[in-house]
């Protein structure tokens, strides 16, 4: 939980609507009685995708938005594919749905209709645990996996 020091730099955070830390996403809220702070209740996520063998003209943001879209909710691309300053991916911030499928690839058709085919790669995926209903790592790697049962209490008559 954060404390805000005004109402205005609260409102500020809370209206960009999702933020990212260290490249997972942090889910934000204002705390009240009855937010519940329940994993389930998180159905969507922001995630970063990067896309790979682009060609230039596909750089633009309607092309990113449509290519972006067949995964999730195009939100935007980041600072360095706008500047072209890295011509080897181009990164976009998608909103998706938890448990949904990443595609490895993107086949879409240009205005020519030629088919095109972009690689994609994501920094952090928000995989479902059944474990422990959390998100972003799967049973096998789940650390309640190994932790002990409770005991169990035996109840005795006094
Ligand atoms: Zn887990």
């Amino acid at each position: 939980m954060v404390r805000f020091k005004t109402k205005e730099q609260q409102q500020m955070v809370l209206n960009n609507g999702h933020l990212l830390f260290d490249n997972k996403p942090v889910i934000i809220k204002e705390w009240g009685p009855d937010v519940a702070l329940i994993k389930h209740d998180v159905k969507k996520v922001p995630i970063w995708m990067k896309l790979y063998g682009l060609e230039v003209k596909f750089w633009g943001p309607g092309s990113l938005r449509k290519i972006s879209e067949e995964v999730g909710r195009f939100i935007r691309y980041d600072d360095a594919t706008t500047n072209r300053r890295f011509f080897g991916f181009a990164r976009v911030l998608i909103e998706v749905t938890i448990g949904q499928e990443f595609p490895k690839d993107i086949i879409f058709q240009d205005e020519l209709g030629v088919t095109q085919m972009v690689m994609v790669d994501y920094d952090w995926l928000p995989l479902p645990c059944s474990k422990c209903k959390g998100i972003g790592h799967e049973e096998t790697l789940c650390r309640k996996s190994d932790a002990p049962k409770p005991v169990k209490k035996v109840w005795r008559p006094k």
